[in-house]
This record gives structure tokens, sequence and C-alpha cells, in this order.
């Protein structure tokens, strides 16, 4: 590739240019390879259409030789470091973070599209989940009990659990926020002593190389941690299918989730999913409406509402119903539209030309009508692939903008009156998924009791979407199984093992 300074708007850093200068080859045992086929992929600026690299494509072949290189580290070496040697790793690896923010963000805004203030903080809070899961690997442990006297009489037997790593996992991962969704499924996995093959998004290969780089550094066992990067199609598919790997963490969408479950239930690998939203977002009448607007127009345009736990279906009491849409209409007016690198960018480009076609899809069928769009609604003239922040009122439950995930920057907006929180509830919960929600009321009594109603996985109060290492996230329905972060996240990657003996 030939970029030049000017191919971006703003300077990139030199660690940046050294990393797009150089190569973006697979990582299996230890070694950064190209694939086996010579094939490679190359991956664009979706704000302005520039190819940023070329990166080695791997298919079955790559996938085969990383399994069997986590395969063999899992007997290997990496079986006999002590949880503290294991933790130790994770800490070097969270200070290399550290050391490489602003690269690994300049390179997260260029190939996915995301505003360098958010790049810039999922690139330190990356550090942090690898720091708490250390913590976490320093503090595995088992519990002890007695078993029952009709097994063995008191006294005379002694039963204790051990928790294990689950074994070779595949980690499967999205585009929109790369390599926090790498990191989080990595951190717990090598925390619980399991060996992964990482298949990254092929629409956002570059991030995910440097941290294979930066793992090697950290000084992980060859064959720990394998990146092969390639299409869903057949390298993801690929890893699914592999005998040798014992579990599959997949983020994506809900339709690929499914596809995943069948595949694995023919050897019934363990499976954990987190997959679509379509999160509520309930407005009271007495909800502090200074922070409400801003609140509740970025539960659904943080990320440029390609963010699995978006607020997009918005409820709200009809005593502040005009007055809401007026301030999310004047915030979404004002949010500047343009490439991440700018410092004052709020809403970056969508990650492709196909994403931005099926987003525009739902705001045209919604300005078709009876519902009313109230803010944006148009997608700037190219190059990048952007669409405004777009609010679309007085819509019905059963619009397909407020039953499907759209993975844009779309919000929903209905109104409801009365104050019968089961009612309110039944309309927030008619959805096929349970990811996210956020419930915005000045009375405690109000908040505690709609959070409990909110059949979802996260709900947050009087926020949206405040996630974090130590918070366990996941979905209800169709948004899932299983939780990640938190002890929750850990456990994922452990077997229970109960031993009895005989004294
Ligand atoms: P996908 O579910 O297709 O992609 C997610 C990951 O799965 C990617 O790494 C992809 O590879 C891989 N993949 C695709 N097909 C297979 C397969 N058969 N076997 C194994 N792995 C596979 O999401 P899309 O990128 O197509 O996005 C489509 C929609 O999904 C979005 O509009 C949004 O609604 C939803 N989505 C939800 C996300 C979430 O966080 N919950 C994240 C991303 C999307 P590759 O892309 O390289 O082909």
């Amino acid at each position: 590739m030939t970029l030049t300074a000017a191919d971006f708007p703003v300077e990139l850093s030199p660690g940046t240019w050294d990393v797009l200068r150089g190569d973006f080859p697979l990582l299996i045992d230890g070694k950064f390879v190209s694939s086996a086929s010579g094939a490679a992929g190359v991956t664009h600026d979706p704000a302005t259409g520039a190819a940023l690299a070329d990166f080695a494509l791997g298919d079955a072949v790559d996938v085969d030789l990383a399994v069997r290189a986590a395969h063999k580290a899992f007997g290997g070496p990496w079986s006999k470091l002590s949880h503290f040697e294991r933790a130790r790793l994770l800490r070097k690896l969270a200070d290399l973070f550290e050391a490489n923010t602003q690269v690994l963000a300049e390179l997260e805004v260029i190939d996915n599209g995301m505003p360098m203030w958010l790049a810039g903080l999922t690139a330190r809070n990356n550090a942090e989940l690898f720091h708490y899961y250390a913590g976490w690997a320093e503090r595995i442990e088992g519990t002890t009990t007695t078993p029952p006297a009709h097994v063995l009489a008191a006294g005379e037997a002694l039963t204790y659990t051990l928790r294990e790593p689950v074994g070779v996992v595949g980690q499967i991962v999205p585009w929109n926020v790369p390599l926090s969704m790498a990191c989080l499924k990595l951190a717990p996995a090598l925390a619980a002593g399991c060996t992964v093959v990482l298949k990254p998004a092929e629409e956002t290969p570059l991030s995910a190389v440097v941290l294979g780089r930066l793992i090697m550094e950290a000084g992980f066992p060859e064959g720990v941690v394998n990146i092969v990067n390639g299409d869903g199609a057949t390298a993801g598919a690929a890893l699914v299918r592999h005998p040798l790997v014992s579990k599959i963490s997949f983020t994506g969408s809900t339709e690929v989730g499914k596809l995943i479950v069948r595949e694995c239930a023919d050897d019934l690998k363990k499976v954990s999913l987190e997959l679509g939203g379509k999160s509520p977002v309930i407005v009271f009448p007495d909800a502090d409406m200074a922070k409400a607007v801003p609140g509740v127009a970025m539960a659904t345009f943080f990320l440029q509402g390609q963010n699995c736990m978006a607020g997009t279906r918005i409820f709200v009491h009809a005593d502040i119903y005009d007055e809401l849409l007026e301030g999310m209409a004047a915030f979404a007016g004002s949010m500047k539209i343009g490439h991440g690198l700018h410092a004052d960018t709020m809403i970056g480009p969508l990650i492709s030309a196909k994403q931005k076609a099926r987003v525009m899809s739902y705001v045209d069928e919604a300005r078709a009508g009876p519902a009313r769009i109230v803010a944006g609604g148009k997608a700037p003239e190219g190059p990048g692939h952007f669409v405004e922040p777009t609010i679309v009122a007085d819509t019905t439950p059963d619009m397909r903008v407020v039953r499907e995930e759209i993975f844009g920057p779309v919000m929903a907006v209905q109104r409801f009156e009365g104050d019968d929180l089961d009612a309110i509830a039944a309309m927030a919960n008619d959805s096929d998924f349970g990811l996210s929600g956020s419930v915005w009321t000045q009375d405690l009594s109000t908040a505690h009791k709609m959070a409990a109603r909110v059949r979802s996985g996260h709900v947050s109060v009087n926020t949206h979407g405040a996630v974090g290492a130590n918070i366990p996230f996941g979905g209800f329905k169709q948004s899932g199984w299983g939780r990640e972060f938190g002890r929750e996240g850990l456990d994922l990657y452990l077997e229970t093992k109960a031993v009895t003996v005989a004294l």
C-alpha cells in the first residue's frame, strides 16, 4: 500500500505509521506467517474508502494449524505455569497495552471508523481488563466438603473441587469494537489457563495483529494465543467445526449465533454467545431532563449505533414526550459527523457500504409513515459510509424499525401513558432480545421496581450501557448465552471437577 499523510485528516503517530508500513500476518504457534494459500485481503478506512493494508487471509488449513498449535500448547509448558505466573504475564500484557494505547486507538479509528475519544477510552479499558483478570488468575480456587453418609461414612471421606481450564477455545469476534471484543474474550480465557485461536472480523483485521505482537512480547509461550484473520464462512466455520476445539465464544449476529449452536451440537462443544439487542429505554415524567436528553440520545448514537447494547426502543411518558423529543432532536443535530480522527467527531462512518445501505433501508421505510422522522434521516454523500443520527417518532410495536436490530444510528420512539409498571414493562419486554436497557426517573422506588421488571441481562438507571471489566454482561432471550466480564466471564472458561477421597 502506498498510503501517505494526505490519506488522513490528522497526523498519525510515528508508531502507527510503523505498523501500517509493516505486514499483517497470521500468528500461529508463536510465529508470524502468511496464510498457507498465500491469500490476502484488503482493509479500508470506512470514512474515506482509502485502502489501508493487505492482510493475510486464513482459511481452514491455517485454522487447523492454529488449533493444533493451541492443542499442543495446552498440554505443554503453559499447563505447567502456576496461576501466579499466568497473572504475571497478563499484567505484563496490560503494561504493554498502556504503552501502546495511542497506536492501538489510531488503528481502531482508521479501520473501524469509531471516534478517537472512544478508541482511546477502549484502548485504556483493555489494559484495565488484563489487570483485572490477572487478579482472577491468582484467585481460582475450589471448595471442600464431605460426601453424604450413603457414599462414605462421616469422617471417612473428603470431597474437594478443582477448577480446570476448558481446553482449546475458539473465539470469534465482530467488527464493531474489534480490539475490545478480542481482549474481553482473551483475558478471562488466559486467566483460566485455556489456549486460544482468535478469529477477528474480516472488516477490521488490523488491531488484532498488533495485539498478537504484544502477546508475544509479553512472553506468552508459543501456541497459547493464535490469531487467524479470515472470513466467517471459511475460517470461522472451520474453527467452529474443529474437533480439537472444546469451546466456542462468539459475539455477532443472532443469525450466525444460531448457526454456531447447530454446528456445535454435533460434538457438544461448550458455547457462549453474545448476540444482538434491541434494548428498551424507559423515560418517566420525573426524569432529570438535563441528563435524560443527552443520555438517551447517546444510548442510541454511541458508536454510530453499531453497538449490541444500544438503547434503540425509547418509551417516553406522554407528559414529557414533546419536550424530550425536541431536546434529543437538537442534540442529534448538533453531533459533529466526520472522520473519527478529528477530536470533535461524535458520529463516525458505519463500517461498510453494505451496512449503510442496510441502515438506510430502515430509515426509508420509516419515512414512508405513519411514523415521523424528527432528526436526521439522510446519508451524506460519499466518500465514507456516513448516516445522520436519526430519530423516528410516533412508532408502534409492530414496525420493523422497532422490532429488528438495525446496528446504526436510528432511534425508534414510542409514547406511553399512566404509571402501571407492569404494563410499561410488558411494552419494554415485547422483543425477542434482552441484552441491555435503562430506566430514567428520580424516584428510587420506580427505578428499582422497573429495573427488576425489564427482562435483560444488564439494566442501567439514569445512564445507559454502564459496562466494565467487573460487571457481568450478557443476554436474556435471543441475546445470548452466558455472561462476559466479572467472575462469570472467568467461569465460562473453567470446568469444575469434584474429587472424592476415601480416607
Ligand atoms: P456476523 O455475525 O456475520 O459476524 C460476526 C463474526 O462472525 C465475524 O468475525 C464473522 O466473520 C464471523 N462469522 C460469520 N459467519 C460465520 C460462520 N458461518 N461461522 C463462524 N463465524 C462466522 O455479523 P455481521 O458482521 O455480518 O453483521 C450483521 C449484523 O449482525 C449487524 O448488522 C448487527 O445487527 C449484528 N451484529 C451484532 C454484533 C453484536 O455485538 N452483537 C456485532 C456485529 C454484528 P467475517 O465478518 O470475517 O466474515
